[in-house]
């Protein structure tokens, strides 16, 4: 896997294509948008002009896009699977729907070419340190091949079961921590409201059967983590606007799944109304302005 393609040079596709280049493998590069372009060729990596040309000759063919529909006019709405030498692995790392992700995966396999669904947790932050966590779904043997790549991109893979289950296994884990960020938020500001510290009950917690991720590495309240986004005004981090995504493409596999997820249904509106606030480019622990009033 040394000839790499990759569309998508957005905040996460463009540093995880620099971190590809930097370990000398073949990388080119195609994004829609010129303003995604230039940026790419600043930083060093061989832009192309169209997707035909970005996928001649490659091993792996990578995609970072924002949604559904772009994954769709990327590889169905074109003839990208038809151009492609069957001997390309085509990785989606996108986080979509665990159905588009399928039709994809079937599509592809009917013209004798492999997919791995790949989609990522770990942020801006993950993706320019190499330190992403891949979540797959796919064949083994398609893992295997696109291991030394994961590598280089981030620090931890799993293998989540076929194809699809790698984003069915990113929804839940996004789901949880959409839950447990409201229910941390709350908490705190019911204990401050009521005259406790919040550093102080923060410590409480953390260190009691209350502990999660949230108190652990991203506490909500300003103040209390300075280096989390609740310290920086809940700038950068992961945005409103994207957990809002993650939870819809939730709402939706649970609802064909016949999945009972009161708490999943409830944390999308939380978070949908904080976007409908005009708050889509604040850190989703900004669901702590809620509570703050
Ligand atoms: P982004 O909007 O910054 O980048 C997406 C890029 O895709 C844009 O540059 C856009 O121009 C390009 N694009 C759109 N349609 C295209 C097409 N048809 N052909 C070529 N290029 C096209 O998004 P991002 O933050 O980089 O996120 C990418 C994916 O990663 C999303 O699915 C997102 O949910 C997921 N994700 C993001 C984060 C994060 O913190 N940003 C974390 C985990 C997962």
């Amino acid at each position: 896997m040394n000839k790499i393609g990759f569309i998508g040079l957005g905040n996460m596709g463009l540093p995880m294509a620099v971190n590809l280049k930097n370990q000398a493998l073949e990388v080119k590069a195609y994004d829609l948008s010129e303003e995604a372009k230039v940026k790419a060729i600043q930083s060093g990596i061989e832009v192309k002009n169209s997707i035909q040309e970005t996928s001649k000759s490659i091993d792996a063919l990578i995609t970072m896009l924002p949604n559904d529909s772009a994954v769709e006019e990327v590889y169905l709405n074109s003839s990208l699977l038809d151009d492609l030498a069957k001997t390309t692995l085509i990785i989606d790392s996108s986080t979509i729907s665990p159905e588009t992700s399928k039709r994809v995966a079937n599509r592809a396999s009917k013209v004798g070419i492999s997919m791995l669904d790949a989609p990522v947790s770990g942020g801006v932050k993950g993706a320019e340190d190499g330190t992403l966590s891949f979540i797959v779904g796919g064949k083994d043997e398609d893992l295997v091949k696109a291991s030394s790549l994961f590598d280089i991109m981030g620090s931890n893979t799993f293998h989540a079961g076929d194809s699809g289950s790698g984003q069915i296994a990113k929804l839940c884990n996004n789901m949880l921590l959409a839950i447990h960020m409201c229910g941390t938020a709350e908490t705190i500001a019911m204990g401050v409201k009521n005259g406790l510290d919040p550093e102080v009950l923060s410590e409480i917690m953390k260190k009691s059967s209350g502990g999660n991720w949230s108190l652990e590495k991203y506490n909500p309240f300003p103040g209390v983590m300075k280096d989390a986004p609740a310290g920086k005004n809940y700038s950068g981090g992961f945005l409103n606007l994207l957990m809002l995504k993650d939870l819809s493409l939730a709402q939706e596999l649970a609802s064909l799944s016949n999945s009972e997820t009161p708490m999943g249904k409830l944390a999308k509106e939380l978070y949908e109304d904080l976007n409908n606030q005009g708050m889509g480019d604040l850190d989703f622990s900004s669901i702590q302005k809620r509570y703050l009033n």
